[in-house]
Formats: structure tokens, C-alpha cells, sequence
């Protein structure tokens, strides 16, 4: 008899099925290329799989610590960025966390989880932070979460309202998941802010979600930190291995990239006045299409809340977004500005 012993949690949930185009993880539409794969192999196949991986990911540090002329003090690494932020709920005093929702649900996922409260600031009508809301929140706060881009909404967060939430001395963790897309990041203010932790992934630009890695940027103290209480051996082998492979391959990362925002703008023109701009991947659409795309075999992210009757749509493959229009158009009717 365990009735009531268990508790009772939300489950993190996502679409499964037989469906035929998936955009609704804001994954890479790119696979690693076969090469890139063999190399990842070869290191693979002279490393012992009987041992376990290095205790703080050193091999995974220096990589990222040389790609970005850091010390690996600097670096941690995570079994993907979402690893990270189980921790960064934690490991700090003070009693609550801050998110801007409508914002990227692990943070208060973890916080809940441990029990933490969240205060909620959200984002203004165009889906900016509010810097100065934030900072009269801050007092007791433990960390401080913002996404830029945001996830779901696309759009980088402007710097000077970063700079009056990192003003506060209280952690901030800046979710830079989709920077690549943005061409822009604020890690180099690690210099500047000991409070300030950059949050990166492989998931999206390098096209490595199946692999699971992720990585922050932070002053060595929290970097020390993280590494008390991290689970030792999380980030396996294969994932360290990946990440020194894929850092070599940077020049495809960007290519890939670029496609990525070409189609993204494509599609935001073809859906005219329904799409959001977009630093990221991915676009926030207004209209109530989810159901609609299903049953056309295309599986997007539903969106609740201030943003019910939105769909986050993810871009992918050329063919893959025509569909995708193509069904919108259907679905949307008149609604629908402009046109391919
Ligand atoms: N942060 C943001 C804003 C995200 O959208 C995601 C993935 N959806 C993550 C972090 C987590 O990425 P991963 O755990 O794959 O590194």
C-alpha cells in the first residue's frame, strides 16, 4: 500500500506518435553529418567504456574553456542545460526563485520539485523583461532566471535590462539556449558580474539533442560550487566525446545556422501579421492551429496561459516549413497576410 505516499507531480510532458514532421522541440532539423559521426567514433572506440568518465568533465571543459579562452573554471557541464538548472535552483541562499513568464517551464519545474517557491515577473507586452520589477523583487531571491532569446516567445532580452537585473548582486542566470541564432550573447560580462551565469546547450545550433549536453559560463566560485553538489558522473563518455568533436566542426555549426535564420525569416513573411519576430529557431504563431496541424501530420508545441490559442513552431527542413504553411493556410484562411 503506497496510496498517499507517493507525491503528486505535474509530469514533464511532450507529443509522442507516429507523426511525419516534428517541430515542436525547437530541435535542429540537421543531423550530424556521417564525417563528424566517424570522428566522434574513432575517439569513442580508444576510450575505455569499463571505466567511468572523468569526475568533474574535465575533457568537456577544456574544449568548451578553449573555444571560448576561458580557464575550465569557468565551465561546467550538464547531462543537457536542464541538468544545470536542477542545480541552480539550489545553490543558492534565500528563498524563492524569480522566472518572466511566459518563459521556459524547467526553471519552476526544478524549483517546485525542491519545493521552492517562484515570484513571478512577467514579461511586458512585447515580451521584454522589466529590469526594474524584477530588482524590486529580488531581495530575498535565491537565483534569478532569464531566457534570451525567450523561450517561447523568440526574442532577445535587451542589455540594459539584463544589466539592471545583474545590478541586484543576486545570481542571474542568462538561458542563452538559442545565442547562435541571435548572433548575440552576453558572456564576456562574466568578467564583469561574479553574479552572473551563462547557460548554453549543444541541443539546438550544434544539433546534438539526442546526446544531452549542456554547459554554464560563471565565476569560479559557483563553477566550484556546482561541481559540490553535481551527481559525479552524469555527463558519460559519449557526451565529452561529442562536445570535443563538434567544437572543431564550429564553421558547419554556422552554415547551418544561417539556413536556419534564412528559413526562419521565410516563414515569418509568409505568415505575415500571425508570426511574432524571432531571434531564435523557432516562431510564436497566433493563431489556434494545433489541432488542425495534427490531423495534417505536423506536430507543433500548444501554448497556454497569456498564450493560449498560440503555437510555438519550430523551423525546420525546407520541405518540412512549406508543409507546415501550406497547412496553415488552410487552417488560417483570410487570416492570413502576405503569402509565398
Ligand atoms: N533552456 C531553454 C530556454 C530551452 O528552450 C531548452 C530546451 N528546450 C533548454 C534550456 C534545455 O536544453 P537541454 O537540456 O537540451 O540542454
Amino acid at each position: 500500500m503506497i496510496n498517499g505516499l507517493v507525491k503528486s507531480f505535474q509530469p514533464y510532458r511532450v507529443v509522442e506518435g507516429n507523426y511525419r514532421i516534428w517541430l515542436d522541440k525547437n530541435e535542429s532539423p540537421f543531423d550530424l553529418p556521417a564525417e563528424i559521426k566517424e570522428e566522434i567514433f574513432e575517439e569513442l572506440r580508444k576510450l575505455p567504456f569499463n571505466r567511468y568518465p572523468q569526475i568533474v568533465s574535465l575533457p568537456a571543459r577544456e574544449s568548451i574553456a578553449e573555444f571560448y579562452g576561458l580557464s575550465v573554471k569557468n565551465v561546467a557541464v550538464g547531462n543537457g542545460s536542464d541538468e544545470l538548472i536542477s542545480y541552480l535552483v539550489r545553490l543558492f541562499e534565500g528563498d524563492y526563485i524569480i522566472t518572466t513568464p511566459p518563459t521556459f517551464g524547467m526553471y519552476s519545474f526544478y524549483a517546485r520539485l525542491n519545493e521552492i517557491p517562484v515570484v513571478e515577473v512577467p514579461l511586458g507586452g512585447d515580451f521584454t523583461v522589466d529590469g526594474e520589477a524584477i530588482a524590486e523583487q529580488a531581495k530575498n531571491a535565491r537565483a534569478i532566471f532569464i531566457a534570451s532569446p525567450n523561450n517561447p516567445t523568440g526574442n532577445l532580452q535587451p542589455e540594459e535590462e539584463i544589466l539592471k537585473v545583474l545590478e541586484t548582486g543576486k545570481p542571474v542566470i542568462l538561458d542563452e539556449a538559442y545565442a547562435e541564432f541571435a548572433g548575440r550573447s552576453l558572456w564576456k560580462l562574466i568578467d564583469e558580474y561574479p553574479n552572473l551565469i551563462i547557460l548554453r546547450t549543444f541541443s539546438k545550433a550544434f544539433g546534438m539533442a539526442g546526446i544531452r549536453a549542456g554547459y554554464m559560463l560563471a565565476g569560479e566560485e559557483i563553477v566550484d560550487a556546482i561541481y559540490r553538489i553535481k551527481s559525479p558522473f552524469s555527463v558519460g563518455i559519449m557526451t565529452m566525446t561529442a562536445i570535443k568533436v563538434a567544437l572543431r566542426h564550429w564553421n558547419l555549426v554556422e552554415e547551418r545556422v544561417k539556413e536556419i535564420v534564412e528559413e526562419r525569416e521565410r516563414l515569418r513573411k509568409a505568415l505575415g501579421g500571425l508570426a511574432y519576430p524571432s531571434d531564435a529557431n523557432f516562431l510564436l504563431v497566433k493563431l489556434d492551429a494545433y489541432e488542425g496541424l495534427l490531423k495534417r501530420d505536423i506536430v507543433v508545441r500548444k501554448l497556454s496561459g497569456r498564450l493560449e490559442g498560440h503555437v510555438r513552431v519550430t523551423i525546420g527542413r525546407k520541405w518540412e516549413n512549406d508543409t507546415f504553411l501550406e497547412a496553415v493556410r488552410e487552417i488560417a484562411g483570410g487570416d492570413l497576410v502576405g503569402g509565398l
